[in-house]
Formats: C-alpha cells, structure tokens, sequence
C-alpha cells in the first residue's frame, strides 16, 4: 500500500486526490523536486528543498510551510511507505482558484509528497549507452519560463520527449533558441573531450542540476577540470565520451548521438569510473530517514 501526503494528512494512493480548480491542474502552476533515497538516506535533502523553495520563489508562490517542515515531509512520507531505497516527489501547487488565470486569487498553495519506486531505463542501457537525437522543440528561452524553474509546466520537456519516442530514440537532446545545447528533457549532459570534462552552463537553458553537482565533485576529487559553458553540437559529436546526469536516471552513459557515434561507440572509462564513485557517494552519504 502506498500512502501520499496532501496538506498534513497521508491518504491511500486511491483516495489521494486535488481538486480540478488547484492550478497546479489547470494551468501547471505549481512547482516539484524528484529526490532519491539510498540505503535509508536521503540523497541531498536540502538541495532539493532549496531548490523547490528558489523554483517557488521564481514564480512568486510562498509555500505554506518552512524548509524544515518540508524536509520532514519528505522523511515522513518515506516513513510511512517503508522507503529506504526510492524515489521522493515533493510539489508545491498554487492551490484553489477560479477559472481565470490570476494565482492572487488561489486561496493557499498546497502541499503533497509522493514517495515511490521508479526506475526509468533498463540494465542493458546502462551497460550499452543511450542513442539520443537532437529535436526540433528548442529548450524554453530563459525569459519565458526559465528552465532552472522545476515547474509543474513540462510541456517543454515532454514535446521533446515526443519527438524522440516518434523517432524510435528514448532520449531527446535539446537546443536553447540561439542553438546552444541545453539539457535532455529530465538530465544534465556531460562530455569528455581529450580528458577535459565540460557541461552546458545553466543560462544555456538547462536545470542545475543536483546530481551534475555531485558527479562534478566527485571529477574535481579525481582531478578533472569541470568547464561549464557555451557548447554546440560540434563538441558533442567530436566527444569522446557523454553521458547523462539526473535523479531518476542516476548517470547513464550516450554512445550516439545523431547518429555519429561517440569516441568508439563503448560505454567510456571515465564514465565507469564516476559511476563507480557516485554509487560509493549515494550509499553513504544523506540525510537519515528518522525522526
Ligand atoms: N534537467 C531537467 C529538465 C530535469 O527535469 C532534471 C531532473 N530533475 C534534471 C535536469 C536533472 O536534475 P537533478 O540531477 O537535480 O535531478
């Protein structure tokens, strides 16, 4: 049985519902985090909760609680499905409206916590690497929505996703509108180039993301330069390794992309090696799940 936090009360995954006037629904006016837990660990509790708050903040909504209530919200919500290895959904909606668009007129934003298993790809493509393609649907430009947002609004996110499944790829390599790689449509991206490991920077158009940091780290501790910046197809194409960064895909490995294969079409060795020193980094480090 699995239980769902709405505004301070657990519900049977059947019985947890909002109301079709919370603007979360009608408009995805709202914002969420997608967090994991390891081995009885939350994995950066409070970067994620600092980043729901900056997201909220963003869009002018003021959660109705603090960032440590939240915090035990998440913990809670994993306490009550027996969560010790999961994935972790916090989201903060406008609340209850009306039908016109106004959010000063939502009489108070609401609070829910889904706490679940989830796993988005299979072994084999961790193993293989991910073939991804480059869409048409250009990453938001940052003065619409900017996408360091984690919005409820991910039609983005999900036009991309569409034409990549359209096209017979999982994965969908986005543009922001002057042609700069972004992001996917739910990972950071990270490649190898002659030993040098760069990412698109965030006012690329991409989300900072979480476990970009941590794997980031854990290169600059194995002594790799990180260079986050302007990149374009070109780097990618030419890279010798790439791979994807994000909470529910954890770090899995791109061994085409458009086509041109990457370095020699294997899973690379640097890659390994991170992977290895994020799993390490995952299982031992995190907030308990304990009141
Ligand atoms: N980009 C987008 C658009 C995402 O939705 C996500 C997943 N939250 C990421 C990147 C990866 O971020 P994180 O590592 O913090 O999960």
């Amino acid at each position: 049985m699995s239980y769902v936090y709405i505004d301070g009360t657990f519900y049977e995954k059947e019985q947890a519902k909002i109301s079709v006037f919370d603007h979360g629904f009608l408009y995805g006016d709202g914002v969420f985090e997608g967090i994991r837990a390891y081995n009885g660990m939350v994995f950066r509790l409070t970067e994620h909760v600092d980043r729901l708050f900056d997201s909220a903040k963003v869009i002018a909504l003021t959660p109705s609680v603090s960032k440590k209530e939240m915090e035990e919200i998440i913990i809670r919500t994993c306490i009550e499905n027996s969560i010790r290895d999961g994935y972790i959904r916090p989201i903060v909606s406008r609340g209850c409206g009306d039908l016109g668009l106004n959010p000063y007129l939502c009489k108070k934003p609401s609070i829910i916590c889904i706490a679940d298993r989830i796993s988005l790809y299979p072994p084999e493509d961790y193993e293989n690497g991910l073939k991804i393609i480059t869409v048409a649907t250009h990453r938001n430009y940052n003065e619409s929505l900017n996408p360091r947002v984690k919005s409820l609004n991910y039609l983005n996110n999900i036009m991309a996703k569409i034409e990549a499944v359209q096209s017979g790829v999982k994965e969908a390599l986005l543009l922001n509108p002057l042609g700069y790689v972004a992001e996917c449509t739910g990972d950071n991206l990270f490649i190898v180039r002659k030993g040098k490991i760069y990412t698109p920077s965030v006012q690329s158009g991409s989300l900072d993301g979480i476990t970009a940091a941590a794997v980031a780290e854990l290169a600059v501790k194995r002594g790799f330069e990180v260079i986050p910046g302007l990149m374009s197809r070109f780097d990618i194409w030419t890279s010798d390794e790439c791979w994807l960064t994000g909470t529910a895909a954890e770090m899995i490995p791109v061994t085409s992309v458009d086509a041109r294969s990457i370095g020699d079409g294997k899973v690379g060795p640097i890659y390994k090696m991170l992977l290895a020193d994020f799993k390490h980094l995952t299982e031992t480090t995190g907030t308990p799940i304990a009141l």
